[in-house]
């Protein structure tokens, strides 16, 4: 076979075969219909016929569906039928145009046939949807609360302390949560070498922070927060034990920082004017550097952390010339990244740290 086809052109030959695969699961579709009918999948022990075929086609349960309703509004949709025979159009938009005759009473194939030739399967999917709000505005309000009650989120801490999220979000929460992290997990900055799914987990963080400074509950000895050798790791509510880097950049600029005092097992409020970059200086902040202050990186003001050149731990100040703004993902390279920034004639330059192997990297 693969010696015949070897001088057909690639392109045409998937358009020929696609169109007998269509075909055939035409057939496939008007059987499945027939064997519905029968009583087979239910002397062979199963529920439904649909898992008959599942399991027994190898299948999944979408496609299995699809080949049901197909093969039951077949006869419906004798227009259709003609246009998958000559190629008009594939299985898959016959498919969506049996789903929603299924839905409808009083379907028009007539009306949808013409935009089924002219659109892609994707598009023509979205005009049926218009289409059965258009003649049955009721249902398909019916169907969108439906599935609004299927909505579910669920978060389960894993053993190493990460968080599992799964859930399912109606089409509008989806929408509204995938407009607000769109945006947040573009590329940022030079070098951005995060896959897409990274970037999406770091704009869900950075969403929750909301852009300000985080209300986070830290708890940690001087020991931790100057990272001196054998001091132990810091707490926060929520998490696993923090290393020493983890809770410098935190308590740059998060609100509730608390220090223990070796020896005296005393716990003291870290005066929030002597470390917090708040108030008035995160106004003058944000008009002075607009944006993240790392290089060719733009994440606005809003976004940003405070962070101190020279840590509040050390004897830096809280004040414009000793802080600057970073996005949270270029302030945890500063800190648990271990990248050096220097302000040269007010201009801010990295520098890479020393041993790069598994640490964030960032612009050259
Ligand atoms: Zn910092
Ligand atoms: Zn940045």
């Amino acid at each position: 076979m693969l010696e015949m086809i070897e001088d057909i052109d690639p392109g045409a030959l998937l358009v020929a075969m696609r169109h007998t695969i269509d075909r055939l699961e035409l057939q496939f579709a008007q059987v499945a219909a027939e064997f519905h009918q029968t009583d087979q999948w239910d002397r062979d022990g199963f529920n439904t016929s649909g898992d008959w075929m599942r399991i027994n086609c190898n299948m999944t349960s979408r496609n299995v569906w699809n080949a049901l309703v197909v093969g039951e509004q077949v006869r419906h949709l004798p227009l259709s039928l003609e246009a998958i025979q000559s190629g008009d159009i594939g299985f898959a938009h016959l498919a969506i145009m049996a789903n929603t005759a299924d839905k409808l009473d009083g379907f028009d194939e007539a009306k949808l046939l013409p935009l089924a030739k002219e659109h892609s399967a994707g598009k023509f999917y979205r005009e049926c949807l218009h289409y059965r709000h258009s003649a049955d505005a009721k249902g398909y309000g019916e169907e969108q609360e439906r599935l609004v009650e299927e909505r579910s989120l669920r978060m389960n801490t894993a053993e190493d302390g990460c968080l599992l999220i799964t859930g399912v979000l109606d089409p509008v929460g989806g929408a509204a949560v995938r407009s607000a992290l769109e945006p947040l997990a573009r590329p940022s900055g030079g070098h951005d070498d995060r896959t897409r799914e990274q970037r999406l987990a770091d704009a869900l963080v950075e969403l929750a922070s909301g852009g300000k400074p985080a209300e986070l509950h830290v708890t940690a000895t001087v020991e931790t927060l100057k990272g001196l050798a054998g001091a132990p790791a810091g707490e926060m509510e929520f998490a696993m034990p923090l290393s020493s880097a983890t809770v410098q950049r935190l308590s740059c600029d998060c609100s509730v920082m608390r220090v223990i005092l070796d020896g005296k097992s005393l716990v003291i409020d870290v005066g929030r004017s002597k470390r917090l970059v708040d108030g008035a200086l995160r106004k003058v902040l944000a008009v002075r550097d607009k944006h993240c202050q790392w290089p060719g990186c733009d994440r606005p003001a809003s976004w940003c952390d405070g962070h101190h050149l020279v840590h509040w731990i050390d004897g830096g100040d809280t004040n414009l010339e000793n802080c600057v703004l970073l996005c949270k993902r270029h302030h945890r390279m500063v800190h648990e990244g271990r990248w050096k920034l220097i302000k040269v004639d007010s201009q801010i330059v990295t520098i890479a740290p020393m041993v790069t192997f598994g640490l964030p990297r960032g612009p050259d």
